[in-house]
């Protein structure tokens, strides 16, 4: 088998650029610069010709993808994962809504117009796509988020809200533009799309300094471990989260699986509170005990009834099981403090 990945060189991508090496497949990954196809191979040694790289500098050109998707021997398998999800780089709504976008119907088109053996593409959405972030939390009866679900918000929301907004009206739009790409161009091959709520769990990319970490484990950091015994327990954000192991996991089940075809699949582990973070962190790594917010330990801090994110169609058809809770934040945790002290 041979896959073509974009933003292998991420949090989640390298995840998937793991696994699938470890399995044996042939990939190529996609990523924006020469120096930063370099730094992938840093990360991972030894795959000879197993490992091969594209440059696309710019995702959202016409024609960006024309070239890489075609190989000897040709791919049979896309997973696009490349898409806007660094805060402190965005300056304008739009550098989240047109990479995202723009690049997943840039993808698809190549692979319809040079890549006829493709015949599955995986596209990585998000909950920000499902998740109604304008309704309370909190509500009775509960809300489980399904399949079905889409975030209502609208186009305009999406230009004139905030960053937030706009990351979640990309994430939305996009899947949505595949889908719609399906539909009307009817190419050879079919899609699959995963849609995770927060990611956490340790990195396979390498990253210097915390100030480099991604979105989602620089919140970890910033909140959980360069904090103080009696800051306030921190707002629980998006309180839906999976390990990136099982994303990753989920990916290469999505590409494989010939059930997962035409389908999207929520890849959510479960509910967890920053109370919960923090208790787990503080029992587990002494080095936390004056940096992680104590906040009421044993408190379950979501309160009654709130909004939980469904599995149940990934385990059934994927077959998914999820990681506990201590696997995912402690072995970041530990990592994180590596790197801290790195820099
Ligand atoms: P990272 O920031 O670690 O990785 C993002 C990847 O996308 C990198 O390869 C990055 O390349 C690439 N990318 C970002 N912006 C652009 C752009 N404008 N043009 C081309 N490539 C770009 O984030 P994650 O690994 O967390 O995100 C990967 C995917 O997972 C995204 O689709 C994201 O929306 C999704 N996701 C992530 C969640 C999380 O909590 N982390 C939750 C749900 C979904 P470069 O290094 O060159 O910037």
């Amino acid at each position: 088998k041979r896959i073509l990945l974009t933003g292998a060189n991420g949090f989640v991508g390298s995840h998937i650029l793991d696994q699938l090496l470890s399995l044996g497949y042939s990939v190529r990954s996609i990523v924006r610069s020469e120096s930063k196809a370099q730094q992938v191979l840093v990360d991972f040694p030894n795959h000879g010709t197993k490992l091969d790289f594209g440059i696309v500098a710019d995702i959202t050109a016409p024609g960006a993808f024309d070239e890489v998707v075609q190989s000897t021997p040709p791919f049979d398998t896309v997973i696009h994962t490349a898409s806007p999800f660094l805060y402190r780089v965005i300056s304008d709504n739009r550098e989240f809504l047109d990479p995202a976008i723009k690049g997943t119907l840039e993808v698809l088109k190549s692979i319809k117009a040079h890549a006829p053996t493709v015949k599955r593409v995986v596209i990585t959405s998000s909950c920000a796509a499902i998740i109604n972030f304008a309704a309370p939390a909190n509500t009775t009866p509960q809300k489980v988020y399904i399949e079905e679900d889409w975030n209502p918000t609208t186009w305009d929301g999406a230009l004139t809200g905030t960053p937030n907004n706009a990351y979640q009206a990309s994430k939305k739009f996009a899947e949505l533009s595949a889908w719609d790409f399906i539909e009307k161009e009817k190419p050879n091959f079919d899609l699959a799309t995963l849609a995770p709520p927060m990611v956490y769990g340790p990195l396979r990319h390498s990253v210097r300094s915390v100030k480099e970490l991604n979105q989602s484990n620089s919140r970890i950091y910033d909140l959980f471990i360069n904090s103080k015994r009696d800051a306030d327990e921190p707002p629980n954000g998006l309180h839906t989260y999976v390990d990136v192991r099982d994303v990753a996991t989920a990916h290469i089940k999505a590409a494989t699986l010939p059930d997962a075809s035409g389908q999207r699949f929520v890849i959510c582990a479960g509910q967890v509170s920053s109370q919960q973070i923090s208790d787990i962190l503080r029992k587990d790594i002494p080095e936390l005990t004056d940096r992680t917010p104590e906040g009421t330990p044993g408190k379950d801090g979501l309160g009654e009834n709130a909004f939980d994110c469904s599995s149940e169609k990934a385990k059934k058809v994927l077959g998914m099981t999820f990681r506990s809770k201590e696997e995912t934040f402690v072995e970041l945790a530990r990592q994180l403090l590596e790197i801290e002290k790195q820099t």
